[in-house]
């Protein structure tokens, strides 16, 4: 992190808070200052201040991958980045050879429900084999019943959290 100047003035129109310059600081640093009246007797040390804002900064760089999320799709418990890239597939398997593989929720072409490999060989054929219509149904039922379950979870949820409230 660059370390912004601090600058104090007391006199002139500028834009201050506790006599430090508003203007050369990041909107953040800003904010810290413009939120925390606390700050008024703290703020007279420079030191102190810079500390601070490389804290929170640190916070702000850090705690998106630190903290871990529940992924509502595979019920794992990951980082945050994890679950950005994975809320959207869950596992399954080739409709040809059965390998591993991850497919998007509610997509039912076959190149996502294929291998790489099957997928070269079965995407120039003319006909659709059989066991990927069969794989895009089974696929399809389980998107269905996925999305019935979160519904019904939801739903439990706001009746927990409206009977809290009684
Ligand atoms: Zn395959």
């Amino acid at each position: 992190m660059q370390y912004p100047t601090i600058i104090r003035k007391n006199f002139g129109w500028y834009k201050r808070k506790f006599g430090i310059l508003l203007e050369n600081l990041k909107p953040h640093q800003k904010n810290i200052l413009l939120e925390n009246p606390l700050l008024r007797d703290s703020a007279k040390s420079d030191q102190f201040l810079l500390v601070l804002f490389k804290v929170y900064e640190m916070e702000r760089k850090f705690k998106p991958k630190k903290k871990v999320y529940k992924n509502p799709f595979t019920e794992e418990i990951t980082d945050y980045y994890t679950v950005q890239l994975k809320s959207k597939y869950i596992d399954w398997n080739c409709a040809i050879c059965d390998s591993d593989l991850q497919s998007e929720i509610g997509l039912f072409d076959m190149d996502n429900l294929l291998c790489d490999d099957c997928h070269e060989v079965h995407k120039t054929a003319p006909l659709v084999d059989e066991r990927i219509l069969h794989s895009s149904l089974k696929f399809r039922k389980f998107c269905q019943k996925l999305l019935k379950k979160q519904q019904r979870k939801f739903i439990s949820y706001i009746r927990k959290s409206t009977s809290l409230n009684h």
